[in-house]
């Protein structure tokens, strides 16, 4: 038998295995029983580095290849530093996909992002809006990168005949996400916003915005399990969204937020922060017709998260 899922002596490039994304992934496939996994750190191997990157693809061959090294961050993030996150992230996937080709890689999964489609997208996005309209200017630079590294795939696979398919997961979060007031986004930043004031008995938490807004959010778990499956049955050329296809208010996440850390305080709304898009939701009806649907409801999800973040962070963070 061959193919992916049988493969377990296969030998498998993870790519960003210190990541929110690139973690659970290792995770998934440790507990499938992948025994040959290829791992390094960024300061082993500099994926912005050409001549490193083609020669550790020399020695090492592997078979398969999860991309899952990127440079990411918030808005803060993004508009403090927009070179380092176009050219950082350029260089990573050009070198890593062309390193793949020249090895001759059987399978290359490229991880994109829902912010790669048009700002006025309709919602849900399907996957053939990407380049009908302009991007959100607060995260131009990385969304160019991103939607680069699919064309880049796309063009090898017309050209050189590989297999190197792309997924556009939509929020995610889960362990090793980044926690951090400034740059989190908003499910680990009101983890810790909850957790912080029921330790201090404070009165009230701060939600940003007027909690109307609405997002989509997937654990990270079920992510890696859709990478793995797509990994053994995804071959088409064109991207393919990955999320649960439901989203609800800021409101009401803030509510289960509270509720999962047992906080006991009010919540009050700070509308001099922005809200953002009102809502961003994935349609996800190429992935459901493959037969894959998630499996951590998002209060399992936030429950999960919020012990990985007792266990880890609170306290000294
Ligand atoms: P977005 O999906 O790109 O807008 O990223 P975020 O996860 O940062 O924000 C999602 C929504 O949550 C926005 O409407 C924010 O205003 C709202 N939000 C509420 N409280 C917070 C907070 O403490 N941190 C963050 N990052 N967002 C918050």
């Amino acid at each position: 038998m061959s193919g992916f899922a049988q493969e377990l002596d296969a030998r498998v490039y993870v790519a960003g295995h210190r990541g929110l994304v690139g973690s659970a992934i290792v995770r998934a496939l440790k507990a499938r029983g992948y025994r040959n996994l290829i791992l390094r750190t960024s300061a082993e191997l500099d994926l912005r580095d050409s001549a490193a990157v083609a020669s550790f693809f020399e020695k090492e061959r592997p078979d398969y290849v999860f991309l899952a090294a990127a440079k990411v961050g918030g808005i803060l993030a993004n508009s403090t530093y927009p070179a380092q996150f176009i050219y950082d992230n350029l260089m990573i996937q050009a070198n890593v996909i062309h390193a793949a080709y020249r090895q001759a890689v059987r399978k290359l999964l490229f991880l994109g992002s829902s912010c790669i489609y048009p700002k006025h997208a309709p919602q849900p996005m399907k996957e053939e809006y990407l380049l009908t309209g302009p991007l959100e200017p607060t995260n131009e630079p990385y969304a160019v990168a991103k939607i680069a590294g699919i064309k880049l795939c796309q063009a090898y696979n017309r050209q050189y005949g590989t297999r190197f398919i792309s997924l556009m997961p939509t929020n995610l979060y889960g362990p090793n996400d980044n926690f951090d007031l400034e740059t989190a986004h908003v499910i680990p930043a009101l983890i810790r916003k909850f957790d912080t004031a029921k330790e201090e008995g404070a009165p009230y938490v701060t939600v940003w915005g007027t909690g109307t807004p609405r997002r989509e959010f997937l654990h990270v778990d079920d992510l890696a399990a859709a990478c793995l499956f797509l990994m053994a049955h995804y071959d088409e050329n064109e991207p393919i969204n990955v999320g649960t296809g439901e989203d609800l208010p800021i409101a009401e996440l803030a509510a289960m937020i509270k509720e999962v850390v047992g906080y006991r305080g009010e919540i009050v709304y700070d509308r001099s922060k922005p809200d953002g898009t009102p809502r961003k939701l994935l349609d996800v009806t190429r992935i459901r017709s493959l037969g894959w649907r998630p499996e951590i409801d998002l209060e399992e999800g936030l429950r999960d998260t919020y012990a990985w973040y007792r266990r880890h962070l609170a306290g000294g963070a």
